[in-house]
C-alpha cells in the first residue's frame, strides 16, 4: 500500500512527505527457532525473575508449549544438583542445558519502530537485531509503514510464522487524513476507527486541548492505552501533566516535563532566530530545558511527581535517543556499526538538512556541555519518580540519531543505571514494567508459573556488568594476557521457541554485508574523504 500525501512525525518532527512513501520489506517466513515441545526443561539456571527477588539457582523450569508449568530449586550454588529433586523429562520432551547461565523474562521495547525503507532497515533486519537482544515484544509508535503493514507483522508473529518480537500496534494520531484533526468531534471518530481496526493504541504528538481532550477520552472509554511524545508544537498550551489527567497512559522521551514545571516562565527560553523546522535549533535549544524547570526537590517538582505517580502514569524515558547530544562521537563510532548497520542507515544518520535526527550541523563542545547538565536533572527526576512508586519503562526509539536496533535497548539499560536504578530494577523496567504499561502483566514481565515462555539466557551475570547482554558482548582479559569477548545473549525464548541469539546476529552480519558489496560502501565518518 502506497499512500501519496503522509503526514510523518518521528521524534517531534513533522515532515509533510509529498512523494509516494516505499515500505520496507515484510518480514520472510520464519526458518530459525526450534520448539514449541510438549516440554521444555531449562536445566540449572540462575533465575531472575523481575518481581524484585534476588538471583536464586540452580532451578529446573519446566514449559509446556508455551507456558510455564513449574519452576523448581534443584540444588545448592557449588554443590552437585540432587537428581531427585529435578523434574523428570516426559516422552518427547526437549532439555537445554543452561547450567551456569541466567535466565530473565523476555525483554519489552516499548519504543521500537520497524525501520524504513529510506533506511535500508526491512522487517527481517530490525526483528532480528531485536530478538538477537532477547527482545521479545515491542511497543511500534505509529510508523509511515501504516497500520494495516504492521497489523500483519502483528499477526504473523503471534502465530509465529516470522522471526519476529510480539507486536503491539500503536498508530500516529490522525494518521491516514490528509489535514492534522482540529475538532472534538473528528477526534472521537478517528478514535473509534482506529479501535476497529485492531490496532492496541494510539501515539499522539499534541493538538488544540479540546482535541487531546476529545480523543483521550474516547480512547479510554474503548479501554486502549496511548503514548505521547509532546512535540514543541502544541506543548505551549498542552503539556505532560495535562495528558495525564486526561488519560494518557504513558509519556515518551521527556517533551512536556519541564513545562509542567515552569515557575518563572510558561514558555521555553527561544532565541530569537529559532525555528522548530530546523533540527539544529530544535535538538540544540532543548539541551536547556531542563534547567528552565523547577530544582530537583522543589515544592514543583515534587508536586509533579506525586501527581503522576497517584495517576498511575508511565513514564518511558528513550534516554539513548539522545544519547549523541551530549557525546556525539561516541554514538558515532559505536564498534557495532562497522558489522551491523546498514550502508542506507547510516547515510540516513549523517549530517542532512532534512533526514530526521541528523542535526549535525555544528554540533560540539557547547551543545554536548549542554546536553550533560540536561541529563543529569533529567534522570534524577526519573530516579525519584521510581523511588516513589511510578513505572518507568524501557524503549528506544531506535533506527534515528546512531542509535541501532536491539543495541540501543542494552543502553537504555545502561542509561537507567546510570541515573541510579540498581541492575534488579532496570531490568525489572525492561520486563514486568513494560508488561504492565502494556496490560500484559498477567501473561508477561516475570518468570512465574501460569505466564509464557518468553525468556533472555546469557553465559554471564548481567546484574554485574549489563554490557553482557549486547551481541558484540563484553571484553574480558584471560589469565593467558588475551583478550576476549563474553557473552551476548545465548537463547532468546519466545512462546517456548528457542532461538540461537547469536546466529540471529550472524544472518544480520551477513546481510549487511551483502548490501556493502553491492554499494562498495564503507561507512565513512562524515567529511572524511
Ligand atoms: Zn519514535
Amino acid at each position: 500500500m502506497k499512500s501519496t500525501l503522509k503526514y510523518v512525525f518521528v521524534l517531534g518532527s513533522l515532515f509533510l512527505q509529498l512523494q509516494s512513501h516505499a515500505q520496507p520489506k515484510k518480514a520472510t517466513p520464519r526458518k530459525e527457532g526450534e520448539g514449541p515441545w510438549e516440554q521444555l526443561i531449562i536445566r540449572g539456571v540462575t533465575l531472575i525473575n523481575s518481581t524484585g527477588a534476588p538471583p536464586t539457582g540452580p532451578v529446573d523450569i519446566v514449559v509446556e508449549k508455551n507456558r510455564i508449568t513449574a519452576i523448581r530449586p534443584v540444588g545448592a550454588p557449588g554443590l552437585p544438583v540432587d537428581p531427585k529433586r529435578r523434574p523428570i523429562l516426559k516422552d518427547g520432551g526437549k532439555e537445554l542445558n543452561a547450567g551456569g547461565m541466567y535466565l530473565l523474562p523476555g525483554f519489552i521495547d516499548m519504543h521500537g519502530h520497524i525501520g524504513g525503507a529510506e533506511k535500508g532497515a526491512d522487517a527481517d533486519y530490525v526483528f532480528k537485531l531485536w530478538m538477537a537482544h532477547g527482545v521479545t515484544t515491542v511497543r511500534e509508535p505509529g510508523s509511515m509503514n501504516g497500520l494495516d503493514w504492521v497489523l500483519d507483522q502483528k499477526v504473523k508473529s503471534n502465530r509465529n510464522e516470522i522471526t519476529a518480537p510480539r507486536i503491539l500496534a500503536y498508530t500516529v494520531f490522525g494518521q491516514g487524513l490528509e489535514n492534522p484533526i482540529y475538532t472534538a468531534g473528528q477526534a472521537r471518530a478517528w478514535v473509534r476507527e482506529n479501535a476497529k481496526k485492531g490496532a492496541d493504541g494510539i501515539k499522539f504528538f499534541g493538538a488544540s486541548p479540546d482535541v487531546m481532550l476529545a480523543a483521550l477520552d474516547e480512547n479510554t472509554k474503548l479501554n486502549l492505552r496511548s503514548m505521547a511524545h509532546h512535540a514543541q508544537t502544541d506543548v505551549g498550551r498542552w503539556n505532560a501533566m495535562k495528558s495525564a489527567k486526561a488519560g494518557l497512559t504513558s509519556l515518551e522521551h521527556w517533551y512536556g516535563l519541564p513545562e509542567a514545571m515552569f515557575t518563572d516562565r510558561t514558555v521555553q527560553n527561544y532565541s530569537g532566530d529559532y525555528n522548530y523546522q530546523n533540527e539544529q535549533d530544535r535538538f540544540g535549544q532543548a539541551g536547556t530545558l531542563w534547567k528552565q524547570a523547577a530544582a530537583p526537590f522543589s515544592e514543583r517538582w515534587n508536586k509533579i511527581i506525586n501527581d503522576l505517580v497517584a495517576l498511575d502514569f508511565t513514564l518511558d524515558p528513550t534516554f539513548n535517543i539522545y544519547e549523541a547530544n551530549r557525546d556525539l562521537m561516541r554514538a558515532r563510532t559505536a564498534e557495532w556499526h562497522a558489522d551491523y548497520t546498514m550502508p542506507k542507515l547510516w547515510d540516513f544518520y549523517s549530517p542532512s538538512w532534512n533526514s530526521h535526527g541528523s542535526y549535525w550541523h555544528s554540533w560540539g563542545t557547547e551543545q554536548e556541555n549542554d546536553w550533560k547538565e540536561n541529563y543529569k536533572l533529567w534522570m534524577s527526576f526519573i530516579n525519584e519518580y521510581k523511588n516513589r512508586g511510578g513505572r518507568v519503562t524501557v524503549g528506544t526509539d531506535a533506527g534515528f540519531i546512531y542509535e541501532l536496533y536491539g543495541f540501543a535497548y542494552i543502553r537504555e539499560m545502561e542509561l537507567l543505571r546510570e541515573a541510579g536504578f540498581h541492575p534488579l530494577e532496570v531490568i525489572k523496567a525492561a520486563t514486568l514494567n513494560g508488561a504492565e504499561a502494556l496490560g500484559l502483566d498477567k501473561e508477561l514481565g516475570s518468570v512465574e508459573v501460569g505466564k509464557l515462555a518468553d525468556f533472555v539466557i546469557v553465559d554471564q551475570n548481567p546484574l554485574k556488568n549489563l554490557q553482557v547482554l549486547y551481541g558484540t558482548g563484553a571484553i574480558k582479559l584471560t589469565d593467558k594476557n588475551e583478550a576476549v569477548r563474553v557473552g551476548g545473549v545465548k537463547y532468546t525464548i519466545k512462546d517456548g521457541i528457542v532461538y540461537d541469539a547469536k546466529k540471529l546476529l550472524q544472518e544480520v552480519k551477513e546481510m549487511v554485508e551483502k548490501e556493502k558489496a553491492k554499494s562498495g560502501h564503507i561507512l565513512k565518518q562524515p567529511g572524511v574523504k
